[in-house]
């Protein structure tokens, strides 16, 4: 096994938003400084690392150049092109590996690497073409729920088809449908409720885990994270397995998020995987011995993993630019709820549907820490 990075080394991350910023602070915490790379400029990781590089992730010489002056390199953003994983290989350790991300960031590779290895997912069907697309619908009935391969999040890229007249539109509005589009379409699951895991593996393939979470989304966007879940002992011991198993599977070295639908019949699905820390996992920052940030950086370091244990049971709620409508949010307001933590991301432009911060509170039980967050930042 490599020897640990150790504190004073130099971490890069390939990446510019909120989870790298919160990374660096834990980075910066444990005494490593913080090196990040993005196409934009004053971003929130930017503003707390020691360096702040402004190229494109395709720019394979700055990518090289950057890695060169790190230790070993993170993302908190995984949807690099493969090339700009291997060119930062060329000198630095990276961790979770490029061959991951190549996995993850492709729905269809994702849920195929998933399915063979005997996952239990809701059923999909690859589609290319309108034929493709008819034969799903043929398959699952309706409602269905067409995504497109790459590049979705926050369920950007994503249409739920109700009807047979609604098919042609939804094709039509996946990215590349006048070429060749690349999407999955999905059977509906009428779940119970969204959970996810957040794990840590290091590289000798000892895992901790938090949670479940319970999750709560509004227009596909996380609004509500609550630990612990409102859920049996045996939904979590199996939630929590399907995690291990996908780590062991993928051969994380880092940290990984598995987000599940718990059916109505008591079944877990897998839904989808981020290989990095996850906005359900912000909580953990506030609420647990060791953050999920931190048990990404001492995993890329190579250092023993710390606690994931819940300090008390909370919960996290998100703050989107919507909360700027009326101008800017009332912070002293919320400030004035003692239970409630507030973070934000340092982000300029509060657009709708963006993230820019989130409140957290910890209380006797997840329900009255959920009741604080939703008054604090009803507050705003
Ligand atoms: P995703 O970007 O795939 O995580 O989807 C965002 C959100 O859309 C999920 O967290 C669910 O709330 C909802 N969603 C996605 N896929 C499905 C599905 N097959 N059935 C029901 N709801 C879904």
């Amino acid at each position: 096994m490599k020897l640990p990075i150790l504190p004073g080394s130099t971490i890069g991350v390939l990446g510019s938003g909120q989870l790298g910023r919160m990374f660096a602070i834990s980075a910066r915490r444990m005494g490593y400084r913080v090196h990040t790379l993005s196409p934009d400029s004053d971003t929130p990781t930017g503003q707390v690392a020691d360096v702040e590089i402004n190229a494109a992730y395709e720019d394979l010489d700055a990518v090289r150049a950057f890695a060169r002056a790190v230790s070993a390199v993170t993302f908190e953003f995984e949807n690099v092109p493969a090339a700009t994983a291997a060119a930062a290989a060329e000198y630095a350790r990276v961790r979770p590996s490029g061959s991951i991300l190549h996995t993850t960031q492709h729905r269809l590779r994702e849920k195929t690497f998933l399915a063979n290895a005997g996952f239990p997912l809701a059923p999909f069907h690859p589609v290319r073409t309108a034929d493709d697309l008819a034969a799903g619908l043929a398959r699952f009935g309706y409602p269905c729920v067409l995504k497109s391969a790459g590049f979705g999040y926050d369920g950007k890229g994503q249409v739920k088809i109700s009807a047979p007249s609604e098919a042609a539109a939804a094709f039509d509005s996946m990215p590349g449908a006048a070429a060749v589009p690349d999407a999955v379409l999905e059977a509906w699951v009428d779940f119970e409720r969204e959970l996810s895991v957040v794990s840590a593996r290091a590289a000798d393939g000892s895992a901790v885990h938090y949670g479940p979470m319970d999750n709560t989304h509004r227009n596909r966007i996380l609004d509500i994270a609550v630990s612990p879940a409102p859920i049996g002992p045996r939904v979590s011991r199996e939630a929590i397995a399907i995690a291990s198993s996908v780590l062991e599977a993928l051969d994380v070295v880092g940290v990984l998020c598995v987000e599940m639908f718990l059916t109505q019949s008591g079944k877990l699905l897998i839904n989808e995987l981020a290989p990095r820390p996850h906005n359900s996992g912000h909580l953990t920052v506030d609420a647990c011995v060791t953050s999920q940030f931190e048990q990404q950086l001492r995993a890329v370091c190579g250092l023993p993993l710390g606690s994931p244990e819940l300090l008390r049971p909370a919960a996290m709620a998100n703050l989107l630019g919507d909360s700027w409508a009326n101008g800017e949010p009332r912070w002293a307001a919320a400030c004035a709820h003692p239970q409630a933590k507030l973070h934000l991301y340092g982000k300029l432009e509060p657009r709708p549907g963006r993230k820019m911060g989130h409140i957290t509170a910890l209380a006797e039980t997840a329900g009255e820490a959920e009741r604080l967050v939703r008054a604090a930042r009803g507050s705003l």
